[in-house]
């Protein structure tokens, strides 16, 4: 016997349609690519979605067509992540930090129509868009006076083509399981690869995100984004804060901690997301700034954190400097992103600070929606012990089920998991610990060593800023640690120093054959550490270093 409630189809355009008749006057508020901060609301959005709409229809563009975007955090962009849904096109959103060849394949796998981008990116476009044949139009994210000069035919500007179209549009009642986004993964080995989001995934993902022991996104917030619109959906903040109609603030190009300080104080932001990186860069403009900030004007309540391992001495600062909690989330592109959240149970609430912290490290529990589950290299279930260590998988309904056009194959097993590529322990409680990127770990003669453990450690020293730690090859033990270490400006960690540091922190035998300071350590598209290439450097270093 079937329920009888209404079937009405889970699509995006339900979110602007929300937010716009319940929460019009809530602000968005967006450092410009121009220069001024730009102040607009869901009811603004949500009118010119609309005219976006119009304006695309009249350009000829068809539900399943696909939209690119190459731009920042700003208003214009969640504009296009609600017109361009809305009408059944795919916003296809490209990440332009990606080399120009990755960023020319992902236009042409993806066979965009058009290409919106912000005219910071103006090189990118003029060097890649006489490439590609199916283009059939260019959008400039900017007004008539700040057109930049390109030279090439169909080149629109979106506020000319957003001008004379009607503020209010009757969205389609698509297919929930149509097609709504399109990322690709950063793709650190072969070509990228397309997660293809439907309606129905990102609405589903839209409610663990504002739930309480989700994101916990409500009215009463304002949010800093810092977590790019081009990177698995802005871990779904858009989607969840129109839902429920909080302020979103949106940093466009201006990511410096001086810039970030100053929108979550002006702006009176009670969360703000993003990648660790982000936030080292934030406690750095603290520090250099100590006497003349004001920090009594700040209401942080909460620090959304991911994409890498949010290091302890990370969690504990935010704490000490805001009274604000870093809530640690770990989830993929391929995850919608969110699949697992380090929210305290009850258990945990008497806890002292630096037990506290220790419960914060982990990459938390399963959101409900996400299954998580360990195995091992035979795919035998391994138990929840917090001690056996296991690859990675998860399933649920915003989970990928395979790659746009098919690339990379078959990506689930018989049973549905999909594998993360990353190795975990899970303990009882459901907390998941990241011990790895599977192809990361550290194979010390048939033991592993966690690569994620050792640079949090390293971190943890008052004058370092960012540390690598790799396999490299070694003549007795296949493999061993060796570690990069980037200090903060005007510091030196001697190599001693550092291991005498490690060495009340890691097991002895993890402690790195080498210790080597270094002005840079690369980094990929979406900030994480490149080890691929360090791998590449430092491959014979253990080996020539034996051999001298
Ligand atoms: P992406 O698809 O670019 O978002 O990358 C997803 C990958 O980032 C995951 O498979 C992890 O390897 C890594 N990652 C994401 N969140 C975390 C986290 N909290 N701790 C450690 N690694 C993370």
């Amino acid at each position: 016997m079937h329920g009888l409630m209404q079937r009405t189809p889970l699509l995006l355009s339900s979110l602007i349609t929300h937010a716009a008749e319940n929460h019009a006057g809530a602000e968005i508020v967006g450092q410009s690519v121009e220069g001024p901060i730009v102040r607009s609301s869901w009811g603004e959005v949500a009118r010119r979605a609309a005219q976006l709409a119009g304006a695309l229809s009249r350009l000829g563009v068809r539900e399943g067509d696909r939209i690119a975007t190459l731009a920042w955090n700003t208003p214009r962009h969640l504009e296009l992540y609600f017109g361009v849904t809305g009408i059944g096109a795919v916003l296809h959103t490209v990440n332009p930090r990606l080399f120009l060849p990755q960023i020319e394949y992902m236009l042409r796998h993806a066979e965009d129509s058009f290409l919106f981008f912000d005219i910071s990116f103006t090189d990118i476009v003029a060097a890649l868009a006489p490439k590609l044949a199916e283009l059939r139009g260019l959008v400039a994210l900017t007004d008539r006076a700040h057109m930049p000069a390109l030279g090439l035919p169909n080149v629109l500007c979106y506020e000319d083509l957003l001008a004379g179209e009607a503020d209010i549009y009757l969205w389609p009642r698509l297919d929930e399981d149509a097609a709504s986004i399109l990322c690709y993964t950063s793709g650190t080995t072969g070509n990228p690869k397309g997660v293809l989001y439907s309606h129905r995934a990102l609405l589903l993902h839209s409610f663990c995100a504002a739930a309480a022991d989700g994101l916990a996104v409500s009215c009463l917030d304002s949010g800093l984004v810092v977590v790019p619109l081009f990177h698995a959906n802005a871990w779904g903040l858009p989607f969840a804060a129109a839902m429920v109609g909080a302020k979103l603030v949106l940093p466009g190009a201006r990511l410096d901690g001086a810039s970030l300080f100053s929108l979550m104080q002006t702006e009176r932001c009670t969360f703000a997301a993003g990648v660790p990186t982000v936030w080292f860069g934030l406690f750095d403009y603290i520090d250099r700034n100590r006497d003349a900030l004001d920090l009594s004007r700040f209401c942080l309540d909460r620090i959304l954190c991911g994409g890498s391992a949010a290091p302890r001495v990370l969690i504990k600062r935010f704490d000490e400097t805001f009274g604000a909690f870093l809530l640690h989330a770990w989830g993929m592109t391929e995850t919608s992103p969110i699949a697992t959240l380090g929210r305290l149970l009850p258990k945990h609430l008497g806890l002292d600070r630096e037990a506290r912290y220790d419960i914060q490290s982990k990459q938390g529990r399963p959101v409900y929606g996400v299954e998580v589950a360990i195995f091992d290299p035979e795919g035998q279930r391994l138990p929840r012990d917090g001690r056996a260590v296991g690859h990675l998988k998860v399933r649920g309904p915003w989970v990928t089920a395979g790659y746009f056009k098919g690339e990379g194959g078959v990506v689930l097993d018989a049973e549905n998991w999909f594998d993360t590529g990353d190795v975990a322990t899970i303990d009882a409680d459901g907390y998941v610990t990241l011990t790895d990127r599977a192809k990361d770990i550290i194979k010390s003669g048939g033991e592993w060593i966690s690569s994620i453990e050792l640079e949090n450690a390293a971190v943890g020293h008052p004058d370092v800023l960012e540390a690598a730690a790799i396999g490299v090859s070694h003549p007795k033990w296949v493999e061993r640690p060796l570690l990069l270490v980037r200090c903060k400006e005007g510091k030196v960690v001697e190599k001693q120093a550092m291991l005498d540091f490690l060495a009340d922190r890691v097991a002895r035998w993890w402690l790195p054959d080498d210790v080597i300071m270094v002005e840079e350590l690369p980094h990929t598209a979406t900030g994480k550490l490149s080890k691929v290439s360090l791998r590449k450097t430092y491959a014979d270093y253990l080996l020539k270093k034996a051999a001298e």
